[in-house]
């Protein structure tokens, strides 16, 4: 998901810096319901929260206004306009703690693994990254070299998933999958943006969006209403249906978002080829100073933030980026810059981003990267598709990319949960 910094950097300013319609929302976001925070009072310690604020979640500040920590309380910012403010009661010492309400279960508060199940009782809900299919070149998660099979993440993912299901299950795991198909979640199309698109577009100084372009390769397609359209429909419409899935449905102690990462690529139908291959882990938090001005982003955050999925998501992410390292021999990932990313944990594997999916699934959440599909080794082994045992591809005896992957993921699961439960 990488892939064109410039492209995800033009659609972050878009559609995150000026949101429509009016109020103090994110695009499709809905009102923040900052009673339920109440269920949050006196869970936590000034210490803990001070620390998960500056280390995970504000590492590049916020306006002073939004949150300010006094001694026993931290007064969060609802309204700027009516000036309202939650205050939140921290406890006293750890020993005070009122227990953290949530749906989800930590690997302590499971009973103990049944034999050779170390994964016994563990709800996982995994989630194929993007659509594939027919949607994959409107996405941009498509290229083809030559007369090649086209690669398309979306397929990839989904792949990936369905190997990786019966291997969790059969070690104990209760298995959903937020998308099982080539096919959105979300009912919404393209064509039922077309009016926030030209609002967003006219509010970020394009008074008079065109409907389309009709060269794709042309940079001003990004101006458009269809391009804005779609990426209303692909991204933010499909991932927040996919969030209510989550939410209200498959109640998932753990979400996997599973994804393939990309350089950039250029012409999709004559690609670059690269040498770079890498791997990375994704965990909630590093939030924008002007993500969190929006009022539902900041409250987003400070729930999943009491919510304490990071104390859970970030070792479970440790572990299966080793397992993964370990599986795929990949390198870690730099990021070019530290502008929307915090390194964090001890593999040197994950890092912190505020990503929607990251945000929105109320539970811990570990998002995997690994693998450049258009690097010459790994787009040849997903030219070679899936097989069992190994195979000869350029040049080394090789599992499946998708097996290597689904493999990689269940160790680092074992690994953690044996450990981290009684
Ligand atoms: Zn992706």
């Amino acid at each position: 998901m990488m892939k064109r910094t410039v492209l995800l950097t033009f659609c972050f300013l878009s559609l995150a810096l000026k949101a429509v319609p009016a109020g103090n929302i994110g695009i499709l976001g809905s009102k923040p319901k900052w009673s339920v925070l109440a269920h949050y009072q006196g869970t936590i310690t000034r210490d803990e929260f001070t620390q998960l604020i500056q280390n995970v979640y504000c590492t590049h500040g916020f306006a002073p206004d939004l949150i300010e920590i006094n001694d026993d309380t931290a007064r969060i910012l609802t309204n700027r306009e009516a000036q309202s403010f939650f205050t939140l009661r921290f406890a006293g010492s750890d020993a005070a703690r009122n227990p953290v309400p949530r749906l989800w279960h930590p690997a302590k508060s499971l009973p103990s693994a049944k034999a050779g199940k170390p994964l016994s009782g563990l709800r996982i809900a995994l989630d194929p990254g993007h659509l594939g299919g027919e949607w994959a070149k409107m996405e941009e998660r498509w290229f083809q070299v030559g007369n090649r099979q086209p690669v398309q993440e979306g397929d990839l993912t989904l792949k990936v998933a369905r190997l990786l299901a019966p291997r969790l299950r059969e070690l104990g795991a209760k298995v959903s999958f937020v998308r099982n198909a080539n096919e959105p979640i979300t009912e919404k199309r393209p064509d039922d943006f077309r009016e926030l698109a030209r609002k967003v577009l006219i509010k970020n100084g394009v008074p008079q969006p065109r409907v389309d372009v009709l060269d794709p390769n042309n940079p001003g397609k990004e101006q458009t209403i269809r391009w804005q359209s779609e990426i209303l429909f692909y991204r933010y419409s499909e991932i927040r249906r996919r969030a209510a899935l989550v939410n209200f449905k498959l109640h998932p102690d753990l979400v996997l978002c599973l994804h393939f990462n990309a350089e950039g690529w250029g012409d999709p139908n004559n690609p670059t080829l690269t040498d770079i291959n890498h791997l990375h882990l994704l965990v909630n938090g590093s939030y924008l100073p002007q993500e969190l001005e929006f009022d539902d982003e900041r409250f987003e955050m400070i729930r999943r933030l009491l919510s304490r999925a990071y104390d859970e998501e970030l070792p479970l992410a440790d572990s299966v980026a080793t397992a993964m390292a370990r599986e795929t021999q990949l390198p870690p990932y730099e990021y070019p810059t530290t502008n929307s990313t915090t390194k964090v944990g001890t593999s040197g594997y994950v890092y912190a981003r505020n990503l929607l999916a990251t945000r929105l699934y109320r539970c811990p959440v570990v998002y995997c990267e690994p693998y450049v599909m258009n690097s010459k080794d790994a787009f040849a082994r997903i030219q070679a598709g899936d097989y069992e045992g190994t195979r000869n591809v350029n040049g080394l005896e090789r599992k499946s990319i998708f097996r290597e992957y689904a493999d990689g993921v269940a160790d680092g699961l074992v690994e953690y949960y044996s450990k981290a439960r009684k």
